[in-house]
């Protein structure tokens, strides 16, 4: 059983841009590429938890979500990142889907087809539903508020306005008994 770190991928991971179908427009925030390679050498799975609404409603496909993610992993892999999932919630919210964060599913999939130690993981991310579904996991929250992101404070576990903050969180999070 080993902890994961689940991380949001839109003004988390990469900037937000609205609907993003286009590869060379992903961009890491700052900290994340040398962010996400300490917390695997620490010994924490990386599972990328995503809601993707644009699918569901028609504005791009899968193929073009898919390009995006490969564009993501290249940009990781320059760090030696390599994620150990990608699961992404197509639905628009009127389809009443599972998966849609502030639910749980994706992480529910993600337990499903790895072995993963909840007691010593952490849900991270910019959104209150990101917040919202890490709690009713019983995970440990950190939220990401990015300059220049307007968002209100969720009262997660810690607040950072740059992913290397919250490495010290982590390592602690990893020390704790399970
Ligand atoms: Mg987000
Ligand atoms: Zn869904």
């Amino acid at each position: 059983m080993q902890p994961a770190i689940f991380i949001d991928r839109d003004d988390t991971l990469i900037h937000n841009i609205p609907y993003l179908s286009d590869p060379s427009k992903v961009v890491l925030t700052p900290g994340a590429g040398t962010t996400l390679a300490a917390l695997a050498q620490a010994g924490f799975q990386i599972f990328l938890i995503t809601n993707q609404s644009g699918i569901g409603r028609g504005y791009f496909t899968v193929h073009e979500l898919n390009a995006v993610h490969d564009r993501l992993k290249e940009l990781l892999r320059a760090f030696g990142v390599v994620l150990d999932g990608i699961y992404y919630c197509p639905h628009a919210p009127n389809q009443e889907c599972n998966c849609r964060k502030p639910k749980t599913g994706m992480l529910e999939q993600a337990c499903a087809e790895h072995r993963i130690d909840l007691t010593r993981s952490i849900m991270v991310g910019d959104g209150q539903q990101d917040i919202e579904m890490g709690k009713a996991f019983g995970l440990r929250t950190v939220q990401l508020r990015l300059k220049g992101v307007e968002k209100e404070d969720y009262h997660a576990d810690l607040l950072i306005t740059t992913l290397p903050e919250m490495l010290d969180f982590a390592r602690a999070t990893l020390a704790a008994k399970a």
